[in-house]
């Protein structure tokens, strides 16, 4: 049996993720620094332990969702991270469901397979909606045994288990998808700021988008401008959601990763999109959602 399941990292995206475990009967033992995101999952039924440590002694599966590679490299490789003495072993399986560098998810399988344990990279797409409907993509790197191990807890956490290959591979993946992500959110943007200024009613622009070539993500399912849709960002001052700063996170994951592979490979639109948040977070926006770009590219051309 898969219980108990282990997860560390309770925030936006962990904290109903966890919670999807918890729906599909298993017992989950947790850990988070944030003792409000502790709480909260104590208050859904999930145990919380002392460390990444004392989850690794007690479940045999760990799911891992923490903001970027250094909180990464730090639980599972800190003196009271899952591999420390004590911790995952032979037979354990450890799954980082974090965005961070493709290179970090190559380090972490090393650090597990020393202790002769199974990691793989697992990156999510979907969002905060998605992570709580339990519809996420999860794009998985590693051996493929411990890519089909894993392919059965993620199935309780969402709707498509794609694997990308060896180690690493499933950053990779994300990196890219990302990269078109953060181009597309300023477009919709820009698509809206427009609209706005030449008075076109905004719904009206938002139905046209999603039922012409101008469609994608952006403007369908989390689409920026206020009014548009119910249920996203935009719809409650761009709170919760995918932060500002973790979308400038990944732009500069995927233009230093182009820059370390080829110093030709520019990624023009990437390096724009990334100076776009940048901007924004540094006006003192980078906690809010990335679809928050939206009053920064519109200021003053709207309502
Ligand atoms: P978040 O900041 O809301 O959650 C991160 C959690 O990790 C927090 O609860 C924090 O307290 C905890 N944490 C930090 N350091 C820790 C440590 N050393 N030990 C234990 N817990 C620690 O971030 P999020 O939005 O949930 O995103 C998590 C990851 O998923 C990021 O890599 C992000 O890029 C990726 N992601 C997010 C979204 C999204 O829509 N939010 C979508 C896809 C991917």
């Amino acid at each position: 049996s898969l219980s108990p399941l282990g997860f560390v990292g309770l925030g936006n995206m962990g904290g109903p993720m966890a919670r999807n475990l918890l729906k599909a009967g298993h017992e989950v033992v947790a850990f988070d620094v944030s003792a409000a995101n502790a709480e909260r999952f104590v208050a859904a039924g999930g145990k919380v332990l002392e460390s990444p440590l004392a989850v690794a002694a007690a479940a045999k599966t760990v799911v891992t969702m923490l903001p970027a590679g250094a909180h990464v490299l730090e639980v599972y490789g800190g003196s009271k991270g899952l591999l420390a003495d004590g911790g995952a072993e032979q037979g354990s399986l450890l799954i980082d469901c974090s965005t961070c560098e493709p290179a970090v998810g190559k380090q972490v399988a090393a650090l597990a397979s020393r202790r002769g344990a199974a990691a793989v990279d697992a990156p999510v797409s979907g969002g905060t909606p998605a992570a709580e409907q339990a519809t996420l993509t999860f794009m998985v790197g590693g051996p493929e045994p411990a890519f089909q191990a894993a392919s059965l807890v993620l199935q309780l956490m969402g709707k498509k288990v794609v694997y990308c290959g060896d180690a690493g591979m499933g950053q990779a993946a994300k990196l890219c998808n990302n990269l078109v992500l953060g181009i597309t959110m300023a477009a919709v943007c820009e698509g809206h700021a427009l609209a706005g200024r030449l008075g076109l009613d905004q719904q009206k622009l938002a139905d046209i988008l999603n039922t012409s070539s101008g469609r994608c993500w952006s403007s369908d399912t989390y689409n920026p401008c206020p009014g548009v849709m119910e249920n996203v960002p935009a719809a409650r001052g761009y709170t919760g959601g995918f932060a500002c700063d973790l979308m400038l996170k990944d732009l500069g994951l995927a233009t230093s990763a182009a820059f370390t592979s080829s110093p030709k490979l520019g990624l023009p639109m990437g390096g724009l999109a990334l100076q776009l948040y940048s901007q924004m977070s540094a006006r003192g926006d980078g906690a809010k959602d990335f679809s928050g770009l939206y009053p920064h590219v519109s200021a003053g051309e709207t309502k």
